[in-house]
């Protein structure tokens, strides 16, 4: 019987390939350019792209492609195949180091949030040799950065190689004044947890809200939701198992090291989980995984929604985007050590955390803008759009014994003095869950939170890597000049503590007095929507510290931002006249054709007697017939807020109309429907029902 390891990675060129098919020389250049970022001699990049061909025309591939990560947070390919003509007029199959390297796609049909308007459409795509190479279909897919041809990117994956970058400079700089001089290199490493819903083909062909937007834009509250947490770890059923042992195989044959699956809390949620791997790798890996989750479900008759919030009234989804940083030993620098330099170390590298998530928090409620995600965050299900550090009991009494310089109460009592005392051995599962916190610390990672389920990790990775090593940066530097460097460490971690614990927050964090306390106590940002945190990218502070650490320039991040403020304003617009268009051709006719049954009913009993009271059908025609009337009104009242948007001067003022307008009336509208739906026959409502799309796998 065929086992996980025949199988695993099949489809992906990776090392062991790489080192059974390339010459010694050649391998050991390669490696040198993946583990080093040490240039590819063109020479070489020929011999790879010719091993890398043959091994991909023998697994049935006929084509190649650089696939990318634009703005629109999908990837994007364009195939070309091998074939070439030979002198002879016969095909043969061609694929050269240039064509590894380098790729020329029309930029301009991408999303670039106005770079196009000052530099050129033509944009590149460049190889990442850090990511395998890996099959799809019958097409070599070949992971590259993307860039216009004045060098400024165009993606998501630049920024992200640039951030790992910084993290690893500054990481080194803290490492070496420790007197490690053996690290090489150090990264950031996630794993992302991905949250899912899946329904019947059957279910989500009835619903233009669902085909066009992703998510339900009416429906009323089933009679059973997720109130018995029943769901949450509940036995998988068949259909949904074999959907997850197929997915399971197709992801391991590209080499992502599906892990974990469970039902969530939600009807119809599901999760999945990879082993944690290189932050770039992981991004790409997570790309393809919900890619391949949406391809499996159409061979099962399914659909796989990763919305944040395809159902009104029950959880949404989200990914948790668990975080550390490493050295290439091996070391995870977010674990306490075994000596006591090595436990000022941690706690070095902790308060650098602690410290960027407190000095950038508007960055990382940025990182994770969408108009999907702003349903979510803040609705008493995934955390709040404040965001806030969660340590735990006892790595917060070691905090609070440096920051007032007193005993530290544990489990062992000790003076905590850095460099000479060993941190209490405090056990990682005594660490209680909290879930609710954005920004967790599990022991060895911080898990946050905040992602949406639909988004690219590389947003928030980006800013989490580049905080961190602005944090390492202003540490590094005033350590390089210290003259005592226990006591300027000790000073350093303690007064980091004091001016930054207001970020640490261990108790519920969907109760409405941490909002209350949040703002007003402890003077947290709590931006409620895209349209509010997105100004916020373009602070002098965040411009100047990404520019530093050179990742993003100003002109770039000038892109991402009227980029993402163009995909929320799109996105609420597709919204609302979809929903215009079901209100109109869907639900009002349905709505009449049951009133005018029900008023004929009555006729026609009055027509057998003429006293009859007819109560039931005068109450139904007489709600209906003023629910009807209230949706026209909103019809109107809609339509005329989505009409406002085209007098907007700028992408900001549209924001803002969208926010406040175009938001507002479609909540007023689906309020009524979705009344409607509750009094209308079944077999006259338009389209399926929430019960009845919920529980389409059971
Ligand atoms: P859960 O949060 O569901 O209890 P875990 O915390 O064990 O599960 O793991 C969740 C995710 O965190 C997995 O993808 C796992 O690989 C990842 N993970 C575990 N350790 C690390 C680490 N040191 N750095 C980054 N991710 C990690
Ligand atoms: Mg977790």
């Amino acid at each position: 019987m065929e086992t996980i390891s025949d199988y695993f990675g099949s489809l992906v060129f990776d090392d062991r390939v790489m080192k059974a098919n390339l010459s010694s020389s050649v391998y050991a250049s390669l490696r040198k350019t993946i583990d080093e970022g040490k240039k590819l001699d063109p020479k070489v990049a020929d011999a790879v792209a010719a091993a890398m061909r043959d091994w991909a025309i023998a697994k049935g591939a006929t084509h190649f492609t650089h696939w990318f990560q634009p703005l629109t947070g999908i990837t994007a390919e364009k195939h070309d195949s091998f074939i070439s003509h030979a002198p002879d007029g016969r095909v043969i199959l061609e694929f050269s180091g240039k064509e590894l390297i380098k790729g020329e796609p029309d930029a301009s049909s991408f999303p670039s949030g106005g770079l196009r308007a000052t530099f050129e459409a033509r944009g590149y795509t460049a190889w990442d040799p850090t990511s395998y190479a890996f099959i799809k279909g019958k097409t070599l897919c070949i992971p590259t950065a993307f860039c216009s041809y004045g060098g400024e990117a165009l993606d998501k994956k630049t920024p992200l190689l640039r951030s790992m970058e910084a993290l690893n400079r500054q990481a080194l700089r803290i490492l070496r004044l420790f007197g490690n001089t053996e690290v090489k290199h150090v990264t950031s490493s996630v794993g992302p947890e991905q949250e899912y819903f899946l329904i019947t083909e059957e279910m989500y062909r009835q619903r233009p809200d669902l085909r066009f937007c992703g998510r339900t834009l009416f429906g009323s509250t089933p009679p059973k939701g997720q109130e018995m947490d029943d769901h949450y770890f509940g036995s998988i059923t068949p259909r949904v198992a074999a959907y997850m042992e197929d997915l399971n195989k197709e992801l391991w044959k590209l080499g992502v090291f599906a892990k974990t699956e469970h039902n969530e809390v939600a009807p119809a949620q599901h999760e999945l989980a990879p082993i944690y791997t290189t932050t770039n790798i992981a991004t790409d890996h997570n790309q393809l995984t919900m890619e391949v989750m949406q391809r499996v479900a159409k061979k099962h008759g399914l659909v796989c929604l990763l919305h944040e919030k395809p159902f009104a009234g029950v959880n949404g989804s989200g990914k948790h985007n668990n975080w550390s940083i490493a050295t290439d030993a091996g070391q995870n620098l977010l674990s306490p050590g075994e000596t006591p330099y090595q436990d000022a170390q941690f706690l070095l590298f902790l308060c650098a955390v602690i410290k960027a998530v407190d000095d950038y928090q508007d960055l990382l409620r940025i990182s994770v803008a969408t108009a999907g995600n702003d349903h979510r965050l803040g609705a008493n299900e995934a955390p709040p759009a404040v965001v806030s550090m969660f340590l735990g009991d006892e790595l917060n009494a070691v905090l609070e014994a440096i920051e007032t310089d007193t005993p530290y109460q544990g489990t062992r009592r000790t003076q905590m003095k850095l460099g000479v005392d060993v941190l209490p051995r405090f056990n990682r599962d005594t660490t209680d869950r909290n879930r609710t916190s954005p920004f967790a610390f599990t022991g060895n990672k911080f898990e946050f939170r905040m992602v949406g389920s639909a988004d690219s990790i590389a947003c928030c990775n980006i800013m989490l890597n580049s905080a961190v090593a602005e944090s390492l940066r202003v540490y590094a530097d005033q350590l390089e000049q210290a003259k005592d460097f226990d006591e300027t460490l000790h000073t350093m971690i303690r007064d980091t503590i004091r001016e930054h614990k207001r970020i640490i927050f261990n108790g519920n964090g969907y109760d409405d007095s941490w909002i209350k306390e949040a703002t007003e106590v402890r003077g947290l940002c709590n931006f409620r929507t895209t349209a509010d945190c997105l100004p916020h990218l373009m602070d002098r502070k965040n411009v100047e510290m990404l520019a530093r650490h050179r990742v993003y320039s100003e002109t770039e991040l000038r892109a991402r931002y009227e980029a993402i403020l163009e995909n929320y304003c799109k996105t609420i617009a597709i919204e609302a006249k979809t929903m215009l268009s079901m209100a109109r051709t869907q639900i009002l006719p349905a709505i009449e054709a049951y009133t005018a049954s029900v008023a004929e009913t009555a006729a026609a009993k009055k027509a057998v007697k003429k006293d009859l009271p007819c109560r039931y059908e005068t109450g139904i025609v007489e709600k209906l017939s003023q629910l009807s009337d209230e949706i026209a009104d909103r019809i109107d009242a809609l339509e005329q807020a989505v009409r406002n948007l085209s007098s907007a001067a700028s992408i900001e003022e549209e924001s803002i109309l969208v926010r406040d307008g175009v938001r507002d009336a479609m909540a007023a509208l689906r309020t009524p429907c979705d009344e409607a739906e509750t009094i209308v026959c079944k077999q006259y409502w338009p389209f399926p029902t929430y019960a009845d799309i919920l529980f389409s796998t059971k």
